[in-house]
């Protein structure tokens, strides 16, 4: 439920309905917005009837059901797009920010010297991982914390603040201290326990849709770490799994509007784990700004062909410099910055 408070609504009057809500079983969370200040209500344990006699408290203007599953993503409670600042980057308003980085950090010249290679080329965050989700337990599996040292330093040095992935819950206090920003992967999308504990983090979280994942799954994903307390969440559509093969995924780019339609929550995509080759990863970056994402998440390595994971769907830094320039002719056209 959310009770939706009068433009006029003071401090005090919120705190009142918020401690109200607490005395009937609910979790209340405020969610400021531009027109109106609103206060979801979530718990089952709520007593809903009673909620709605807090239209007679001050400052109230209605108080209305949630009619969707998922309910802090949801539009409802927040008309106006969520802007997430990850240490100055800034996904959901304008700009269109392009993270770029190798699939594993492979060592500390390497995540170094791509940080420089993708700075240059107008990358605005760098991206990299130290634990690897791999398919097969033969593959490798990431350096680890040597590996998060070596890429916070390529953060420190560029000045592009970092994203890593995070697999499992009792990684999340060693991630915390290297990352600006928690990567979970699509092979993770319904590990609760990691959710729940990223939203107790106060660190920004990108979140990727799973294989299979419907938008409703994957907006309900998002609510184990808006519940928490975490509101920074970036949704990505890195492809799902349908019957071709000649792709490694099929890049979902409805999946962007449908969002955009459901949730205030921005949404960047990720061509490069759609593509699962290289030459295809252009043209769905340029499909991406078209439709309206609001960033990409792109693999870029100084040399693909020798690459410890994802080398062929990796791009090198020349053709990542060629990218970024033909984005930024299409961001332009549709009245976004990259
Ligand atoms: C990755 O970003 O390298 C990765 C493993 O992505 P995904 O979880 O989308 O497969
Ligand atoms: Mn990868």
């Amino acid at each position: 439920m959310i009770v939706v408070m009068k433009m006029s609504a003071t401090k005090e009057e919120m705190d009142a309905v918020c401690k109200r809500a607490e005395e009937l079983g609910f979790t209340p969370h405020i969610i400021y917005g531009k027109e109106r200040n609103v206060i979801g209500l979530i718990g089952i344990m709520g007593n809903r009837e009673e909620a709605f006699m807090l239209e007679n408290y001050p400052g109230v203007d209605k108080v209305v059901p949630i009619s969707k599953p998922y309910k802090l993503a949801s539009k409802e409670v927040k008309a106006e797009p969520s802007i997430v600042d990850v240490k100055g980057v800034k996904f959901g308003g304008r700009d269109i920010p392009v993270i770029a980085g190798p699939c594993s950090i492979e060592g500390e010249k390497q995540i170094i010297m791509v940080a420089e290679q993708v700075k240059a080329a107008g990358a605005r965050m760098l991206r990299g991982g130290a634990f690897k989700p791999r398919t097969s337990p033969y593959s490798f599996q990431g350096l680890g914390e040597e590996g998060l040292k070596y890429l916070a330093k390529a953060g420190e040095i560029t000045g592009l603040p970092v994203v890593t992935e995070v697999v499992n819950p009792f990684d999340v206090e060693l991630v915390y201290k290297y990352t600006d920003m928690f990567q979970v992967g699509a092979r993770n999308i319904q590990n609760f326990a990691l959710l729940t504990q990223l939203g107790q983090t106060k660190k920004p979280v990108l979140l990727k849709r799973g294989m299979s994942t419907t938008i409703d799954e994957f907006l309900m994903a998002t609510e184990y770490i808006l519940s928490e307390g975490n509101r920074d969440v970036v949704l990505c559509e890195r492809g799902i799994r349908t019957f071709e093969t000649s792709t490694r995924n099929t890049l979902d780019i409805s999946a962007v509007p449908v969002v955009k339609t459901k949730s205030h929550l921005p949404i960047i995509i990720d061509p490069s784990h759609a593509a699962g080759h290289w030459t295809y990863v252009a043209p769905l970056s340029k499909a991406a700004i078209a439709v309206g994402a609001d960033g990409l998440i792109v693999e870029v390595h100084p040399d693909p062909e020798k690459a410890m994971s994802d080398g062929a769907q990796s791009l090198n830094p020349k053709q990542f410099i060629t990218l970024m320039g033909e984005l930024k002719a299409i961001a332009l056209a549709i009245g976004r910055y990259m």
